[in-house]
């Protein structure tokens, strides 16, 4: 083998292991890594056997030819352009074909617009035995883009979405249900524990880290942040929403819907009607505050109470007072609340996803209880609602900023009151006794919603 094999300045290859029958190469020994020149740079795959897809345009000249590769990714590189612009790239294995040779080569890849060369042949990529002539255009066999006639011009793939479960809980009902029907439907989910997961934010940098790595880019999270940890977990989120990630609810919508104060202010700013709510500062306002409900029987409410667990009933005005002395002494923050009492224990849950109610049941409280909680040991039946009780339960959703929703309503004598609209809704209720595939429809939810092509297409 001592027939020598000579490069070019330039160079036609070919790509053969992506599809790519000939790209005009630029030899530039100056650069350590071949780098390809590619857009819409897109992680899938499990991540123990990471792959990227990505779009090339292999004639600078004719941006109308346009291809999707996929490879398998060996790394994740920090690469420092030649202009100074440093980058961390994807690095992936391919086989190049030159002139009557083919070999393997490691390959970065970056998005750089106007590269008049698609693909930078860098010295690792070029054999001891291999001679680089700069004076010399083509020394090997030239190719054309020509070879490209005939190649499917772009496939439209159903891409597979990486989806991240923000759950500290990855085999709870509802975690199993989301990840088996985000897999059913061909994607990827990855349950990722929520207080495991750390950041690092600069002007540049939008980071989550998990045991020591960064976390790849996911198409979505689905968060399920239990309302112990919202703060730390909506973070945790933003974070996600900053890196590119679609949040299936915002982080301000839950938030919205943590703070009970907040969302009834929110809902009755769209005329939504709920019970009666009271919310003082002082302990000298607290008969007013107990009259302005329309005294006892009263409900108290933690502001970040769930399941039930801060939501009381005071029968008399003296038991009502006391309660809230109590709360005040704890430092607790609560809201008052007019006692609905012909709802009898009674409330009904409705699940909307996207801007539809897609399942409802009524929850009827435990014998003794008025909260109908199905982790107070209500029980839960199917229940068909009106037309006015839907667009309440849209409308409440949509005001918090929530796709996907539990809105928990009373009936009454006048029509449909909201009691709380919930961001991370349980499944396993709703499921059980409707029979509806709810994860399902919420994992539909998102794929029409992430829609990364179009996103990334700018140009
Ligand atoms: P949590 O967030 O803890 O579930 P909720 O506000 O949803 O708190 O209240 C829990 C349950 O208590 C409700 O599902 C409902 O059955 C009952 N409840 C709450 N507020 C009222 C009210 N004002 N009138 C009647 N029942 C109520
Ligand atoms: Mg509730």
């Amino acid at each position: 083998m001592s027939s020598s094999f000579t490069l070019g300045w330039e160079e036609w290859v070919s790509l053969p292991s992506l599809g790519l029958p000939a790209i005009k190469a630029k030899v530039d020994t100056g650069a350590r890594t071949s780098a390809l020149h590619a857009s819409v740079i897109e992680p899938f795959g499990p991540i123990n056997k990471p792959q990227v897809r990505f779009l090339i345009q292999p004639n600078p000249d004719d941006l109308s030819m346009e291809f999707t590769c996929s490879a398998p990714v060996v790394d994740r590189r920090q690469v420092t352009s030649s202009n100074g612009e440093a980058e961390l790239r994807y690095v992936i294995q391919t086989e190049l074909t030159c002139g009557d040779r083919t070999w393997p080569v490691e390959m970065t890849l970056t998005n750089r617009e106007n590269m008049q060369y698609r693909m930078l042949f860098g010295r690792t990529s070029i054999a001891d035995d291999m001679v680089v002539d700069p004076n010399v255009s083509f020394a090997q066999t030239p190719l054309s883009f020509d070879l490209y006639k005939g190649i499917p011009r772009k496939k439209p793939v159903k891409r597979p979405l990486r989806i991240a479960l923000l759950t500290r809980e990855p085999n709870n009902y509802s975690s199993s249900r989301l990840i088996e029907a985000g897999e059913a439907r061909g994607h990827v989910v990855e349950a990722i524990d929520t207080t495991r997961c750390y950041m690092k934010i600069d002007a540049t940098a939008s980071e989550v880290h998990y045991d020591g790595k960064v976390l790849p880019r996911y198409d979505a999270v689905i968060p399920r942040i239990g309302p112990a940890i919202t703060s730390y977990g909506l973070a945790v989120l933003r974070q996600f929403a900053n890196s590119g990630a679609y949040c299936l609810n915002p982080p301000i919508a839950i938030a919205a819907s943590r703070d009970k104060l907040l969302a009834h202010q929110l809902l009755s700013r769209e005329r939504i009607n709920m019970p009666v709510t009271a919310f003082a500062n002082s302990p000298k306002d607290t008969k007013d505050l107990i009259a302005l409900v329309g005294g006892a029987p009263a409900v108290v409410k933690l502001l970040q109470s769930s399941q039930g667990k801060g939501v009381v009933l005071a029968e008399t005005k003296k038991a009502a007072e006391s309660l809230i002395d109590a709360f005040r002494g704890l430092e607790a923050d609560f809201l008052v609340q007019q006692f609905v009492e012909e709802a009898a224990g009674k409330d009904t849950r409705c699940f909307v996803v996207g801007n539809k109610v897609v399942a409802a049941i009524q929850r009827s409280a435990a014998d003794g209880d008025f909260r109908s909680n199905l982790h107070r040991g209500g029980t839960a039946a199917p229940v068909r609602l009106t037309k006015q009780e839907r667009d309440v339960a849209r409308r409440a959703a949509q005001t918090i900023g929530l796709s996907v929703a539990g809105v928990d309503i009373l009936r009454t004598s006048e029509g449909p009151k909201v009691l709380e609209v919930n961001s991370s809704p349980g499944l396993e209720g709703i499921e059980t006794a409707t029979g509806k595939d709810v994860a399902s429809l919420i994992i539909q939810n998102l794929e029409a919603k992430v829609r990364p092509l179009a996103r990334d297409l700018k140009h």
